[in-house]
């Protein structure tokens, strides 16, 4: 079984079909997932709600973009190969869905955006969106947390008031009640070394992300506050 399916959606600028490959974190077999909620694979993607379009450059909400399509999400469709890409099986369906199959499989993958693309965002309208600043930040989040993990230094120190900046704000924006932000707000205290705080978040997350929760809470309570990838369940 793969982890989730993977959607094509219209750009609402320019009507492009392109793949979104977010991963579904409730199917994520042998994904490498971090404590950020960083996805690093060769295939599915950190999710994210504000993303570029791969042919007209321009910024949408996935949620405004319309739905073509959804790729099969069981291996006995659908095979994947890190190597080849997509490639479907001889057994799968009827000619007309396989054509469509393959209309799908032949458009470009929504790109994630880059740390340059997320502060010029926050800079213009965008920002104005509670929801979409949240999602921006904690986007920026995690691009300056990638400097960490490619352990760049010298970047990382550069970056270092910027990311307590960033968290600074985004805390302030993370309201309780929603499991999902609840449970990154307690891993950016545990970030910042506020392990009480982190705890207390966590006993917030009470029906979702029970893996996740228990990990955090493990790591918060050794005081440990450095970036760490979940174990693979
Ligand atoms: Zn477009």
């Amino acid at each position: 079984m793969r982890p989730g399916s993977a959607r094509v959606l219209a750009c609402p600028h320019c009507q492009a079909w392109q793949r979104c490959q977010a991963l579904d974190f409730s199917y994520r077999q042998q994904v490498e997932v971090w404590s950020d909620l960083r996805v690093v694979h060769a295939f599915w993607h950190t999710p994210a709600e504000v993303v570029a379009c791969g042919a007209c450059g321009s910024l949408f909400r996935k949620a405004d973009a319309e739905r073509v399509g959804r790729l099969p999400s069981s291996v006995d469709e659908l095979d994947f190969r890190m190597k080849d890409g997509w490639r479907l099986l001889p057994r799968f369906g009827k000619a007309r869905e396989l054509a469509l199959l393959e209309r799908y499989l032949a458009v470009p993958t929504i790109l994630p955006l880059d740390l340059a693309a997320v502060e010029a965002a926050l800079r213009l309208s965008h920002a104005g969106h509670p929801e979409d600043e949240i999602d921006l930040r904690l986007q920026l989040w995690r691009l300056h947390n990638d400097t960490r993990r490619r352990h760049q230094g010298a970047s990382w120190r550069r970056l270092e008031g910027d990311f307590h900046d960033n968290l600074g704000r985004l805390l302030s924006l993370l309201a309780t009640g929603d499991e999902f932000l609840d449970l990154l707000a307690a891993e950016i205290y545990r970030e910042l070394g506020q392990f009480p705080a982190a705890l207390q978040r966590l006993a917030r997350v009470q029906t979702l992300y029970g893996h996740e929760k228990v990990a955090l809470m493990n790591w918060s309570l050794a005081a440990r506050r450095e970036l760490l990838i979940y174990a693979r369940g």
